[in-house]
């Protein structure tokens, strides 16, 4: 960071603070007690209305790049305001967006009247109610907070019973036992053994403050006692599984969103049973013996896909984590879209392809150098379920011809069918086998011209086309966007039949988008007919390499000009085609 501004900002924000009275500037001492996070600071009296309290105004070596915070003096422990974090520090609602190199005394003006009604707030009590709105910030600060859970349940519905596995470091919880052993063994390895435990999610009517954390067993009875069925869920966790470590999840909704926290009681010791034969001593007395017992918090990780794919605020989640993919060809184009795919959440992908992935495929390709060798579709549904643990995959190492003979139900049972194989022989006679069966769902076939300077994706329904509508009878769109003259733009390998298309993982992307955008038109049923769509590449590949735009395209839909964008091709199946064409 360069020194003159510092200096230059630490000046502007001495003289500005020289307007308040009494103001002094922070010795070392003062600021040894900030843990060396600061290098200046000023201290003013008589800015809140308790005139014991002071407000300090301290700057990092990052200032003005990093906006001044605000200290209250002396420091009250933390959880016992609200916006307080350690050494009185707080946290101003306004920081995030001040952040000014050039304004300092403005912003500065700002941060301390910020600070100043917040502080003036907690003596009136007006601000207790943040403590529910930042409850994940508290909760986290609670000094008996040690424990993780990773939670993949619902963030709705009411109290029930739902399962955890207790993991070395963390307990992760799921609303059923297949979510769970699904995760579990998508995150670590397949068929990995999970003993689960069935604890309580119980739904509490708002967030908790800090005076309320649970800090024994007691305090958890007397939290519940107006909700006799939670009540009741939680006495039986105990008698159930008294020399058990056990976990309680708490669900709570609040102003910014519903939220969890995590609750682990310890296994009952043998002492408990003091005074009477194991097994005869009654409920009652155990749960008031166990009463006395601690509580430790949990910080709750949410990985459930309404988190994960929208932090709550996506109404697609649902639907397509109900969807089924089958992706045929997971290469180049493919693997790319098997990512976008997962991302956006489908429920289950199933991949297809009977090729171990190259080294010189990485460039192109999801997978990288350490999965060389490795059957692709195998490999990439290995590592997308570690990333994506809550979603399904499945893989077939082979050709879709002899997956199909073996099992036809996983292209009949799909919701969606797609292909980017990129190979005529493959794709025609899928065409020709989906086309006008109501066996199959749509179809989509995604490919490359050449140089990747345009893509098309196409979707069939049903018996509206097929793909030699609108390709020749080697496969060859019959209107293609780019045309390139002279020599051809396959290169040669050494190898039997050895040819390859250059193209880069730049111009690749927004083929493997065109694809994936098409998926999810059609799931969230914004496209219900057969579709093509076209990505028009930019005009400067089209020039480096040689190309132009193709005559008959210009013809048909206009000049791209420059290109560079998405395109809606209207799509008419061709009478005359000889794979599904018929007299109208
Ligand atoms: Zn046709």
């Amino acid at each position: 960071m360069p020194e003159s501004h510092y200096a230059r900002g630490v000046e502007r924000l001495e003289s500005f603070i020289a307007q308040f009275p009494e103001w002094r500037r922070l010795i070392p001492s003062d600021l040894n007690s900030y843990g060396g996070r600061f290098t200046a600071g000023w201290e003013f009296p008589g800015l809140c209305d308790d005139p014991a309290v002071h407000l300090r105004i301290l700057v990092d070596a990052e200032f003005p790049f990093r906006s001044p915070r605000i200290a209250v003096f002396p420091p009250p422990a933390v959880l016992t305001r609200p916006n307080l974090e350690e050494q009185g520090i707080l946290c101003l609602l306004v920081e995030g967006a001040l952040t000014s190199t050039e304004r300092i005394e403005s912003v500065s003006m700002e941060l301390l009247a910020d600070a100043r009604d917040l502080v003036n707030g907690w003596h009136s009590g007006a601000s207790l109610e943040r403590f529910e709105d930042e409850f994940q910030s508290y909760w986290n600060r609670w000094q008996r907070n040690t424990e993780k859970f990773i939670s993949l349940c619902a963030i709705d519905g009411p109290s029930r019973w739902v399962c955890a596995f207790h993991e070395r470091n963390f307990t992760i919880v799921a609303d059923d036992e297949k979510t769970l052993k699904s995760w579990v063994s998508n995150y670590f390895t397949p068929n990995s053994k999970a003993t689960l435990q069935s604890i309580p999610l119980i739904r509490v009517p708002r967030p908790l403050r800090p005076s309320e954390y649970p800090n024994s067993v007691s305090d958890l009875y007397a939290l519940l006692r107006s909700d006799t069925d939670a009540l009741s869920m939680l006495q039986n966790l105990v008698c159930v599984n008294r020399d058990k470590r056990k976990g309680l999840l708490l669900a709570f909704p609040g102003r910014r969103g519903h939220g969890f926290a995590g609750l682990m009681l310890p296994s009952a010791k043998k002492e408990i049973d003091y005074g009477f034969r194991k097994g005869h001593m009654s409920q009652h007395i155990l749960l008031q013996r166990y009463g006395v017992y601690p509580v430790r918090g949990a910080s709750v990780i949410r990985c459930d896909p309404s988190w994960v794919h929208g932090r709550d605020h996506n109404p697609d989640v649902t639907i397509l984590g109900n969807k089924t993919v089958l992706l045929l060809g997971v290469g180049s184009l493919g693997s790319g879209v098997a990512e976008l795919l997962a991302k956006m959440g489908i429920g289950k992908l199933v991949l297809v392809d009977p090729e171990a992935l190259s080294t010189e495929n990485t460039s192109r390709h999801t997978l990288g150098v350490r999965s060389m060798s490795r059957m692709k579709a195998a490999e990439q549904a290995n590592i997308l379920s570690k990333r994506f643990p809550h979603l399904q995959f499945e893989s077939h190492c082979e050709r879709w011809e002899l997956c199909y003979k073996k099992d036809r139900s996983i292209f009949t049972s799909a919701d969606l069918i797609i292909s980017t194989i990129g190979s005529w022989s493959a794709e025609s006679s899928l065409s020709a086998l989906t086309y006008n069966s109501k066996e199959f769902p749509p179809v989509i076939f995604g490919w490359l011209e050449e140089q990747a300077a345009a893509a098309h994706a196409v979707a069939f329904f049903g018996e509206e086309g097929c793909l030699r509508c609108i390709t020749d009878d080697m496969g060859r769109p019959r209107v293609p966007v780019t045309k390139w003259p002279g020599v051809g733009t396959q290169k040669m390998v050494p190898m039997c039949g050895g040819v390859f298309q250059p193209y880069g993982a730049n111009e690749l992307s927004y083929s493997q988008t065109l694809v994936a955008d098409l998926v999810a038109d059609i799931l969230l049923g914004r496209v219900t007919s057969s579709a093509h769509q076209v990505w028009i590449g930019q005009k400067k590949l089209l020039e480096r390499e040689n190309g132009e735009w193709h005559p008959d395209w210009i013809v048909r839909h206009g000049s791209p000009e420059n290109g560079g964008r998405m395109m809606i091709v209207p799509f008419k199946n061709d009478v005359s085609c000889p794979i599904c064409g018929r007299p109208l």
